[in-house]
């Protein structure tokens, strides 16, 4: 089994990325990705591996167990969506499991997101929205691009209205 996520993210959250300029953010997108990936040669990757190999990352991943874990800060520039980097604010459910591409796109059709990781991303995004007024609504990744996350399962409507938008 892959070693606890938790030490895995201190692990990162030590060794910083370098810090690249990050322009006033506008935006801030929802993602889903998987807590741990089926790689090559019968490996499994933790998210964040697989954001590195993906050559990705969120300035936030929530766990299911509702840590948030800053792989950048506010003004570190982070790469999850394309055509938007520079101006917005990464955020990532994890979906609990081993999944490939494919079986997350399954997974996140149905509820995947816990009431602690719930709670945690609402934070998140909460402090975003008090700290940067200039933005007025969430997108979801789906909205920005082809990728489907973070999917039906993500409870979006429930979220904005709680964040009273
Ligand atoms: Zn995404």
């Amino acid at each position: 089994m892959p070693e606890d996520l938790d030490s895995t993210f201190r692990a990162v959250l030590v060794s910083k990325h370098g810090h690249y300029n990050f322009d006033d953010p506008d935006k801030i997108i929802i993602h889903a990705i998987a807590e741990y990936y089926f790689g090559t040669h019968g490996r499994i990757f933790s998210a964040d591996e697989y954001l590195k190999r993906e050559q990705m990352s969120m300035h936030s991943i929530i766990t299911p167990s509702g840590i948030n874990f800053r792989l950048r800060n506010d003004d570190q520039c982070a790469w999850h969506t394309k055509h938007h980097n520079k101006v917005a604010f990464g955020i990532a459910f994890l979906v609990p499991g081993v999944h490939t591409d494919e079986s997350l796109r399954e997974a996140i059709k149905d509820d995947y997101v816990s009431i602690p990781q719930y709670d945690a991303g609402f934070e998140q995004v909460g402090q975003w929205l008090d700290t940067y007024q200039v933005i007025e609504k969430l997108d979801k990744h789906s909205d920005l691009s082809d990728e489907p996350d973070p999917g039906y399962g993500f409870p979006w409507d429930e979220f904005n209205k709680d964040l009273a938008l």
